[in-house]
């Protein structure tokens, strides 16, 4: 391919509104040096590149796809996946996204220096440490959320000060409608809302003495709560079990970073 400078189109679909998407295309055009433009569609996201081939390649080499990378680039199963994605029989038959543990996404747990933490539970050992009262990030599809125990009154407050975030309600998020409708009530508009694809946060009605520290929504009658909606929500929230993590809600959430560099928290 000679690498001449284009102008190429692209239209992104699947969910890529409301996630980061577009702050994250711009941050990802500007490390390659390319111009353009990024705009919303009715069914996803147009873009306008312009540069060399070179780098327009390796700019769509890196957008993610439902894990870091995979979109476009050649993407290796391990033999067992490979003979599902093969098989007319197999309910994966030609699934693209299909992966196991062996070949597919990893999850690794980094200190405060932002170096590896030696563990073979990445996510039951960062559910230790919620537990313990620190404040963990979590790069998901769409961004950092920074996580903490949500009935910890100490750890909740920690967050905020580390955020300059004095008052604003916090959001939250809940393993199951269960355990959301054990905190706040939950009438039947609300459950479809929470279920939805979209899994919005939804501001419900505080229950009296539930377990959730003050701090998270002060003098506020209301929660906002959310239910898993990015892969690696659930089984956190599944270590998690019976209390539930606190976010700062979305619109405050970081936009994703193509490096990590160290976070103190
Ligand atoms: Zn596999």
């Amino acid at each position: 391919m000679t690498n001449t400078p284009t102008e190429n189109r692209l239209e992104i679909n699947g969910i890529v509104q409301g996630v980061g998407f577009r702050p994250f295309i711009y941050q990802l055009a500007n490390h390659h040096g390319l111009k353009g433009e990024v705009a919303n569609t009715a069914t996803g996201v147009s873009l306008i590149l312009e540069g060399l081939q070179n780098d327009i390649r390796q700019f769509i080499d890196d957008i993610p796809y439902d894990r870091p990378k995979t979109s476009m680039r050649h993407f290796g199963m391990c033999p067992l996946c490979q003979a599902e994605y093969d098989d007319p029989d197999n309910r994966r038959f030609h699934a693209q996204p299909n992966a196991c543990p062996v070949c597919g996404p990893r999850v690794t747990l980094c200190d405060a220096g932002g170096k590896p933490v030696d563990t073979v539970d990445s996510i039951a050992d960062a559910a230790n440490r919620l537990r313990q009262g620190r404040i963990v990030a979590i790069k998901g599809l769409g961004g950092f959320h920074l996580a903490v125990d949500a009935t910890n009154a100490g750890a909740v407050a920690r967050l905020r000060r580390r955020k300059h975030r004095e008052e604003k309600p916090l959001a939250f998020m809940c393993a199951d409608l269960n355990h959301i409708r054990a905190i706040a009530r939950v009438g039947e508009t609300e459950a479809r809302l929470l279920v939805s694809i979209q899994c919005p946060i939804v501001l419900l009605e505080k229950r009296p003495h539930t377990p959730v520290a003050e701090p998270v929504s002060p003098r506020n009658r209301y929660f906002g709560i959310m239910l898993p909606y990015a892969p690696l929500h659930h089984p956190s929230v599944r270590c998690w079990a019976s209390t539930p993590f606190t976010w700062p809600t979305r619109a405050s959430c970081w936009p994703l970073c193509r490096r990590i560099r160290p976070t103190r928290c």
